[in-house]
């Protein structure tokens, strides 16, 4: 990594989720300040927790404390799974995304890419 490192953006990486996201914040009462941020939107980093289906991402800085705020997207109707999407200040820091193995295989490969060096 150099110090000009750009992380990959989420709406690069996963276009139809980040579209999926856009609808689903439209619907929620809290979404309208949300819905800008997603553009720009970082994978920082991946949860960690080797779930099966788990495909949460980090898009800020979460300082390992408890989120301030939680915007819960729940499944059902179109919508395959639950999305929880975690605020500090106001900012999404942490996208959980659970049972969505389509979604976690992209993030695998994208980070086998960045391991590599390669993207
Ligand atoms: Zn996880």
């Amino acid at each position: 990594m150099t110090g000009n490192y750009e992380p990959p953006l989420h709406s690069s990486v996963l276009p139809e989720f980040a579209r999926e996201l856009a609808a689903r914040l439209a619907e929620h009462p809290d979404g309208e300040g949300l819905v800008s941020q997603l553009d720009r939107l970082p994978i920082l980093s991946r949860c960690r927790c080797r779930e099966p289906g788990c495909a949460s991402f980090t898009t800020g800085a979460t300082d390992g404390r408890a989120p301030a705020q939680t915007v819960p997207l729940l499944g059902g109707g179109p919508w395959a799974s639950d999305v929880i999407l975690d605020l500090r200040d106001g900012k999404i820091v942490y996208v959980e995304i659970l049972d969505r193995p389509d979604i976690a295989q992209i993030l695998d490969a994208l980070f086998e890419r960045l391991r590599r060096g390669t993207v």
